[in-house]
């Protein structure tokens, strides 16, 4: 069985102090739950208050990206060093907004995915296909294509604890979600394709997430699904009362 996982992408929300409110009523609301992990990321500046604030709870710090050098002459980037040494256990990287408005390619992905786990983080790697791309029934062209570039040159022992987020753009902010047969039918090809690339032990281990405007009414029927392993949730994370009703899912 796989360990469920709830993540919150708080994404340009949230000063340090708005955080810390954020995790003081809702840590309580989830304390106790051992039987899936969850985690919350906040925007860089916040990470610090954050990370002393979870003290204490099962609540995992993630990054909302991360860039691939330890160190140097990189003006506003953020080495995976100096994400752990903040306390975040995981790094999202990919995520369809950074592809999207800042020119994020599979090929830089790629180089975070390898810095993230050589540095100890989870990656959480975002994938998914536009409407224009799914219209044109290219959906697992797409998702194909995000897998084998993103991962190009990793190795099945690097990825052992790696976590792949399934989030259709056209899902994403837009209070459309995927049905949970459309969310099952990728979660399902992703998994097979990984399978196909790193051998049967990986996939049968990672953890795929469903991301697009998950909230507490739709959260069941997408963990129902074989192949929903969690969820990658933003707008409905930013409420301490909506995340924790999507964290205790049935
Ligand atoms: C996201 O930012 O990853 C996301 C899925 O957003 P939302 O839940 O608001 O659609």
């Amino acid at each position: 069985m796989r360990r469920p996982l709830i993540a919150g992408n708080w994404k340009m929300y949230k000063t340090p102090a708005e955080a810390v409110d954020f995790v003081q009523r809702f840590a309580p609301l989830v304390a106790g739950i051992a039987d899936r992990d969850i985690m919350i990321a906040p925007a860089f500046p916040a990470l610090a208050a954050v990370a002393a604030a979870l003290k204490g709870t099962s609540v995992g710090l993630g990054a909302q990206d991360v860039f691939w050098e330890a160190e140097g002459a990189f003006t506003g980037q953020v080495a995976p060093r100096m994400l752990v040494a903040c306390g975040c256990r995981y790094a999202i990287i990919g995520h369809s907004e950074r592809r999207q408005y800042f020119g994020e390619t599979d090929a830089g992905v790629c180089r975070k995915i390898q810095s993230a786990v050589a540095a100890g983080l989870i990656p959480v790697m975002c994938v998914g296909e536009t409407e224009a791309e799914r219209e044109a029934g290219q959906t697992f062209p797409v998702l194909d294509k995000q897998i084998q570039n993103g991962l190009e040159g990793l190795i099945a022992d690097q990825l052992t604890a790696l976590v792949i987020a399934y989030e259709p753009v056209w899902a994403i902010g837009t209070g459309k979600t995927a049905t949970a047969g459309q969310a099952q039918e990728a979660h399902q090809f992703i998994r097979s394709r990984v399978a196909e690339r790193f051998g049967p032990a990986l996939p049968g281990a990672l953890r795929i997430l469903y991301g697009g405007s998950v909230k507490p009414e739709n959260i069941s029927e997408l963990m129902a699904m074989a192949d929903i392993d969690g969820a990658l949730v933003g707008g409905a994370s930013l409420k301490p009362d909506s995340f924790a009703g999507i964290v205790k899912f049935k």
